[in-house]
């Protein structure tokens, strides 16, 4: 529970702002108000499946933007429409989690064991 390592720090980032676009997309385009529906729902639950699973997630970029497509297409399409609409109200919103998602985005992904050129 206590390991921050990077992995897990950067893991903990991102499904955090996984669950906060959703929740945005969610309210604005399905109408919820505390809870997601079900299909945000089980999103944000594959999402962090998704997430917890990947080989790249200490320098990889955001999952719409990663070149790994751990995602099947159809959630993949789903995450990007999310992203499109809660991005730029993220900025808003939680400004630091914005900074940080737009930072890892212009990541490349690369599995941790081939970092040879890190910093
Ligand atoms: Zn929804």
């Amino acid at each position: 529970m206590l390991d921050l390592s990077r992995a897990s720090r950067r893991a903990l980032r991102e499904k955090r702002t996984v669950a906060v676009m959703v929740r945005m997309y969610c309210r604005a385009k399905h109408g919820t108000k505390k809870h997601l529906c079900e299909h945000c729902r089980r999103l944000v639950e594959y999402a962090n499946k998704r997430v917890d699973k990947c080989p790249f997630i200490e320098r990889k970029p955001t999952c719409a933007k990663c070149t790994v497509h751990c995602f099947e297409k159809s959630k993949r399409e789903e995450i990007r429409h999310v992203m499109r609409h809660s991005g730029p109200r993220m900025l808003l919103r939680h400004p630091l989690l914005a900074i940080f998602h737009a930072a890892d985005g212009r990541r490349k992904a690369a599995p941790a064991a081939h970092r040879s050129h890190s910093r």
